[in-house]
């Protein structure tokens, strides 16, 4: 058997399109906050990015209305929840790579005690060093297990099966994910490409860190698309529809 990567959503947020986009579109986007699974057969399992930390809940009654801006995120949403309920114990998980410590990536990182973290040194640095307790918080990533800082490329497993790389620009050491499996190679971007959209009309959000690195690391996405490889964007809902926690790439 081969690596398997099984996709969950943790929660919900809504912006407007110019938050993802750019450009003057103020029209709502309910867009998914992702997380992965990669199940290698030997290694063991590893994460990438866990979605929200529980302060950012809302009970059902309280729940995000169809003009307000923000997270949409209920009990049972959290990370920890989706692998129980697919029936595996967040105990057994060995690495959690973080894309980059935004709140809605690293979030759920305290529930995966026996994980070692797995960052960019750049992003772990930068983190550290602007703490707001909103989108960089303490609470969401210093969780107490060891980190891997890494700088640059990484082989997670010494196989080519799961190698990190740098996308630097969204944040100053954010990282994606390129996992190779029977099917072929999928890239998990994460937030250095909201949506497809970006990709596609090669526009980035206003909120990104550095406009050239992200427009860079956009053309090197096109090329790896441009040669066959999937692409799973870091806010994209169009490619959730009708995709059930748990779905299995192979
Ligand atoms: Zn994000």
């Amino acid at each position: 058997m081969g690596i398997e990567l099984l996709r969950f959503t943790c929660g919900s947020f809504q912006a407007p399109l110019t938050f993802f986009l750019g450009g003057e579109d103020q029209s709502l986007l309910t867009s998914p906050v992702p997380a992965y699974l990669i199940r290698h057969p030997d290694k063991g399992m590893a994460i990438f990015d866990t979605g929200l930390h529980h302060r950012f809940r809302r009970e059902i009654d309280a729940q995000l209305g169809p003009e307000e801006v923000g997270f949409d995120f209920r009990e049972g949403d959290e990370l920890a929840a989706r692998l129980r309920a697919a029936g595996i114990d967040p105990a057994d998980i060995r690495w959690v790579i973080n894309s980059h410590l935004h709140a809605d990536h690293c979030g759920g990182n305290g529930a995966f005690p026996n994980a070692t973290i797995v960052i960019q040194r750049k992003e772990l640095d930068f983190a550290r060093a602007h703490i707001d307790g909103m989108l960089y918080a303490d609470d969401d990533f210093e969780t107490g297990q060891s980190f891997l800082a890494v700088d640059g490329e990484y082989d997670l497993w010494g196989d080519g099966s799961l190698i990190l790389f740098p996308t630097y620009g969204h944040t100053p050491g954010h990282q994606s994910a390129r996992v190779r499996l029977a099917d072929g190679d999928v890239v998990l971007t994460s937030d250095c490409c909201y949506l497809a959209r970006n990709l596609d009309e090669l526009v980035i959000s206003p909120g990104n860190f550095d406009r050239e690195m992200s427009l860079d690391v956009l053309r090197r996405l096109r090329s790896m698309r441009e040669r066959g490889t999937r692409m799973l964007f870091g806010h994209d809902p169009d490619q959730w529809q009708g995709v059930s926690q748990g779905t299995v790439l192979r």
